[in-house]
């Protein structure tokens, strides 16, 4: 379980993120919704152990991860481009995340299993050999998808995974995405400033402006009652 307790991050006088709380429990996803500038990115990255805290603390089960570099979190992160390894097939790609898992020493040939299984899981059965460069925009956010979920992480960090796509695709990928977190049990906290997606794929959602999340609650919850007129415009109420 992620807890984020008054959780700062500043960069000269600008305060990007101040005094955020939230939690994230086992296998649940939260979306941190919020227009661009709102502080997101930094958020994430604090958690990742990228950025600096200028206050509060960022726990893994009870355990302070002040000073735990971000190799060593067992976080996984992905962006809004995959940054696919461009000289390495699909496969490849997928398998060398394999190697990162905390619990080492697969064979060859369960790597090949394991990297099959997990090409089938996001929808690309049969993309082992293909190269990153013929792929289409939303292929490579799947390929990016299965080499983050190969690594096992115990918290799967997303920042906007879905906004480089054209909306159609978004809508559908975001579907999936929920879907393949779902059956792979993954704890994951996703930003983004697309309320689709965010409501497409997480459970929980936290609402962010200008560096303060404003409003928490499951979906349906924030759907329901938006604390004020400015978050029910950000949901999408006057469209
Ligand atoms: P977007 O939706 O556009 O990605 P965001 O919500 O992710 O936005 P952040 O990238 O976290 O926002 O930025 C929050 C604020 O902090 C912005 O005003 C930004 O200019 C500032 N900021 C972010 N990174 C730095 C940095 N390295 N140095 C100085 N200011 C920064
Ligand atoms: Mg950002």
């Amino acid at each position: 379980m992620l807890t984020v307790e008054g959780l700062t991050v500043a960069f000269g006088h600008h305060v990007a993120v101040d005094g955020v709380d939230l939690q994230v429990d086992d296998g649940h996803v939260l979306a941190v919704l919020g227009p661009s500038g709102s502080g997101k990115s930094s958020l994430l990255r604090a958690v990742a152990g990228l950025e600096p805290l200028r206050a509060g603390s960022v726990r893994w089960d009870g355990d302070d991860l002040a000073g735990v570099p971000t190799h060593k979190r067992g976080f996984a992160l992905m962006f809004q481009d995959g940054q696919l390894f461009d000289h390495l097939s699909v496969a490849r790609n997928v398998g060398y995340a394999l190697r990162l898992r905390r619990t080492p020493g697969l064979s060859r040939r369960a790597i090949g299993t394991e990297v099959a299984s997990l090409l089938e899981l996001v929808g690309l059965g049969g993309y082992g050999d293909r190269m990153p460069r013929t792929l289409s925009g939303g292929e490579r956010q799947r390929v990016a998808l299965a080499r983050s979920l190969a690594a096992e992480p115990r918290l799967l960090l997303l920042d906007e995974p879905l906004s480089s796509l054209d909306a159609e695709l978004r809508v559908r990928l975001a579907a999936d995405l929920r879907r393949i977190l779902r059956e792979a049990g993954t704890t994951a906290l996703l930003v983004t400033h697309d309320q689709e997606e965010a409501f497409a794929v997480a459970d929980r959602l936290a609402v962010m402006r200008a560096g303060a999340v404003v409003q928490q609650g499951t979906t349906e919850e924030v759907w329901a009652r938006p604390m004020d007129a400015a978050t029910a415009l950000f949901l999408g109420y006057a469209r």
